[in-house]
């Protein structure tokens, strides 16, 4: 083996992914039980371009992915728009199941990438370029035994190369 070639098979996803241990933990949505406020105030605390979805805080297990800006647009609209939408509203990524109790609840189904592409956290990061590479994804999201642990953005991928090689990262990859 090439000495860098030993490196990069030793750079796993956990390596590249966010949040770091220092870093603020993964900001998450659950798919259902979140009022439009509670989501509002995400959206307003971070600048993050998407928002994983998991089953519930016990249980990060994922159930899709919703970019920053479809979300934004559809609360939006839901609160001009949609009949009894405020803001104690339950927010619900799930197909609605019961007739919960208080104001109507806003089914946001519809804006969820419902299989957003995962890998495990021991995955080489060379196979995890090529995935970003072949599939053309902007993001991923890192798991272990089916919890969501962390994302990794193409721009994440980008900045690891420039360190690995002294680069700028505009000029490595993409584009
Ligand atoms: P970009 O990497 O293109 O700037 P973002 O603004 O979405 O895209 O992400 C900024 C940083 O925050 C990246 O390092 C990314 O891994 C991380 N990140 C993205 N989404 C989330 C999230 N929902 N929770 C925590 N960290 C995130």
């Amino acid at each position: 083996l090439e000495p860098k070639e030993e490196f990069e098979h030793k750079t796993l996803a956990m390596d590249v992914m966010r949040p770091r241990q220092s870093d603020p933990p993964l900001s998450v949505l659950t798919q259902s039980g979140m009022s439009v406020d509670q989501v509002e105030a995400i959206i307003a605390d971070t600048s993050y371009s998407g928002f994983p979805i998991v089953v519930s805080q016990e249980s990060p297990r994922l159930v899709g992915f919703v970019l920053r800006r479809d979300l934004v647009i559809s609360i939006d609209n839901a609160r001009r728009c949609q009949e009894g939408i405020v803001g104690a509203s339950q927010v619900l990524f799930t197909e609605q199941t019961s007739n919960p109790v208080g104001p109507p609840p806003l089914s946001l189904r519809s804006i969820i990438d419902l299989s957003p592409l995962a890998i495990t956290d021991h995955t080489p990061i060379d196979i995890t370029v090529d995935i970003f590479r072949k599939l053309g994804l902007r993001q991923c999201l890192v798991t272990q035994n089916g919890r969501l642990l962390g994302i990794i953005t193409k721009k994440d991928i980008l900045k690891h190369m420039a360190q690995m090689t002294n680069r700028d990262p505009e000029s490595i990859l993409f584009n």
